[in-house]
C-alpha cells in the first residue's frame, strides 16, 4: 500500500501536529488492525446489518464502539450537539429524521439508544443560555432540549441542596428522557415499536469512571447498567 507524505501547508503547528497524528494513525490501522481483521472487513465490504442505532453527542470524548466493545458494522450512529432528536414534523425533513427512518425502515435495527454523557457542553449551555449570545446556531439547536431544562427546574425547585453538578446530572437525564419522547413521534419508530420490532433506551455515560446508567421506562427511574 502506497504511503502518502504529509506536507506542511503552512497552517499553524498545532493543527499540523493534530493532522500528522491522524495520518500516522491511518498507517498504523492499515498495517495492524486491518491486517488482523481482514475477514471482518471483507464481510463488511458487502453491506451492513447493524442491530442498533445509537444517538449520541458529538463530544470528542465519547467513543460508542470503544465503550460498548463493539466492532465496525455493529452500530449505526448519529451524533450531534447534546444528542438531540427533533420531534417529527411533516414536510420538515431533518438529518435526524433521515437517519432514524433509514435505520428503522431499511436496516431494521431492533434497538435505538439515546446516550448522553457527563460534563456535556450542550447541557451546560442549556443551564446557562446567557453564554450563547455569540452562538446563534447552537442556541437555536438547543431549543430542542428546552423542555428537559424545564423538567429539571420543576424537579429542583423545592430542593436547596442541589449543587451545580447535581443540576447538570438532572438536566442531562431529563434531556435524554425528552429525546426518547421525541424519538417516538417519528412514524417509522412508532410503527416498529407498536409491532414489537423496536425498543428504545436512554443511557447516560460517565466519562470519569466509565459507568453507564439507563432509564427504566416502567419505573421512571435511573439504574446502573
Ligand atoms: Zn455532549
Amino acid at each position: 500500500m502506497k504511503r502518502s507524505t504529509l506536507h506542511n501547508s503552512g497552517s499553524n503547528s498545532a493543527s499540523s501536529a493534530g493532522l500528522k497524528k491522524l495520518v500516522d494513525g491511518v498507517h498504523k490501522f492499515q498495517l495492524e488492525h486491518f491486517e488482523e481483521n481482514k475477514l471482518l472487513f471483507e464481510r463488511l465490504s458487502h453491506g451492513q446489518k447493524p442491530q442498533v442505532l445509537m444517538i449520541t453527542c458529538a463530544d470528542s470524548r465519547i467513543d460508542p464502539n470503544l465503550i460498548t466493545a463493539s466492532q465496525p458494522g455493529d452500530l449505526f450512529i448519529m451524533r450531534n450537539v447534546a444528542n438531540l432528536v427533533p420531534k417529527f414534523h411533516l414536510n420538515a425533513e431533518t438529518e435526524a429524521g433521515a437517519v432514524i427512518e433509514y435505520a428503522v425502515s431499511v436496516l431494521g435495527v431492533a434497538e435505538i439508544i439515546v446516550m448522553g454523557h457527563s460534563d456535556c457542553g450542550g447541557m451546560k449551555a442549556v443551564l446557562h443560555p446567557e453564554k450563547l449570545t455569540s452562538l446563534p446556531a447552537v442556541s437555536s439547536w438547543l431549543n430542542h432540549a428546552t423542555a428537559g431544562t424545564l423538567a429539571t427546574e420543576a424537579t429542583t425547585a423545592n430542593c436547596s441542596c442541589c449543587d451545580e453538578s447535581q443540576q447538570l446530572l438532572e438536566t442531562t437525564n431529563n434531556n435524554i428522557v425528552l429525546q426518547l419522547a421525541n424519538l417516538a413521534t417519528h412514524p417509522s419508530v412508532a410503527a416498529a415499536m407498536a409491532q414489537g420490532k423496536l425498543h428504545i433506551h436512554g443511557w447516560n455515560y460517565q466519562i470519569e469512571n466509565g459507568s453507564i446508567s439507563y432509564f427504566d421506562q416502567d419505573r421512571k427511574h435511573w439504574c446502573q447498567l
